[in-house]
């Protein structure tokens, strides 16, 4: 989503919506509005794409002027696209969709899960009620903050990249009260300290990278991807540039590595970003050259077996609300 990564390469530019992936289940962000002209260094919402994809697209007026009308307009398309799939989609919601797609893919293995998420809060239109309403939605992974600071939390490429605000706080314990995870993808170095400061629950990165081995505004410290596991969180590592420093398969396989080697394989997850605006070197159905450069690398079967899903699973099957009133977790 930098500028350097519009340019024309040599390597696969995907078009789906997925914005992480592993096997069975993928991330699906929505994404309420998004700057013209974005740069990874500094952003404003005083531009926005979206309007202009809305008004060709001839969207309901609501959706024209309120981003929770967005956001609901694109979940319902999800979940549009769900119904019309005669099963092969699934919108995961609850702990036990879960384990129904789990069991439905033994006998289907083309079934797939998607769970909804949001790249940037700015979708509550400041508005504490729309909590409650994006979760009704089914959104149950929201980033406080994207490409520009917003009324909860500054953003890593925005202009004053501050922390939580108040309101950002208030609407981070309602999250959490609801089941919905928050994702620190984006997010200013001042909010990823407030967040884990206050957290109660997993908190995740889907699509970020690590500074050991690649040190830009989207990658975590150690301190920071510590931080996240202790909260029993999961990171995914994406395969743009701006993540990895590199354009082959071989620098996401590094990154993983490093993220392995420092938190342990279950907090470690793909982080894709297949959003259409990032140059990545492979497609999904080509995953097996991450996994065999992942074997290069002497990790182990079961490890990458968790990086490439079942950490994410296991994150998802104990910490995703129940169907059931009042479940713990299981
Ligand atoms: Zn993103």
């Amino acid at each position: 989503m930098g500028r350097g990564e519009f340019k024309r390469r040599k390597t696969w530019r995907h078009t789906p919506k997925e914005s992480s992936a592993s096997r069975n289940s993928a991330r699906l962000g929505a994404r309420p509005l998004v700057p013209l002209f974005m740069s990874f260094d500094s952003n404003t919402n005083h531009t926005d794409a979206i309007s202009l994809v809305a008004f060709c697209q001839q969207w309901p007026f609501a959706a024209l002027t309120s981003l929770a009308a967005r956001a609901q307009l694109q979940a319902a398309r999800l979940h549009d696209l769900a119904s019309k799939s005669n099963g092969a989609l699934r919108v995961i919601k609850y702990r036990e969709d879960v384990v129904e797609l789990l069991e439905k893919r033994r006998d289907n293995q083309k079934m797939v899960g998607g769970f909804l998420g949001i790249e940037g809060a700015h979708a509550l239109d400041g508005d504490f009620s729309n909590v409650d309403r994006l979760y009704e939605y089914g959104f149950r992974v929201i980033g406080p903050s994207h490409f520009f600071d917003n009324e909860l939390a500054g953003s890593a490429h925005g202009v004053e990249r501050y922390g939580l605000t108040e309101f950002g706080k208030k609407c981070i314990r309602r999250m959490e009260e609801l089941g919905i995870f928050v994702d620190l993808a984006h997010a200013s170095q001042a909010v990823i300290s407030d967040v884990l400061a206050m957290a109660t629950r997993p908190v995740v990165v889907t699509h970020g990278g690590v500074q050991g081995f690649c040190n830009t505004s989207r990658t975590l410290s150690d301190d920071q991807l510590r931080a996240i596991a202790k909260t029993g969180g999961v990171v995914g590592i994406a395969y743009f540039e701006h993540c990895t420093c590199g354009q082959t398969v071989n620098e996401i396989a590094l990154s993983i590595k490093y993220a392995i080697d420092l938190i342990g394989a279950k907090h470690v997850a793909l982080g894709s970003d297949y959003d259409g605006s990032v140059v990545v070197p492979f497609d999904t159905t080509q995953l097996i050259q991450l996994t065999d450069a992942l074997l290069k690398l002497n990790i182990s079967k079961e490890d990458i077996r968790l990086v490439m899903g079942e950490s994410t699973i296991q994150l998802l099957r104990d910490y995703l609300p129940s169907r059931i009133p009042g479940a713990v977790r299981v």
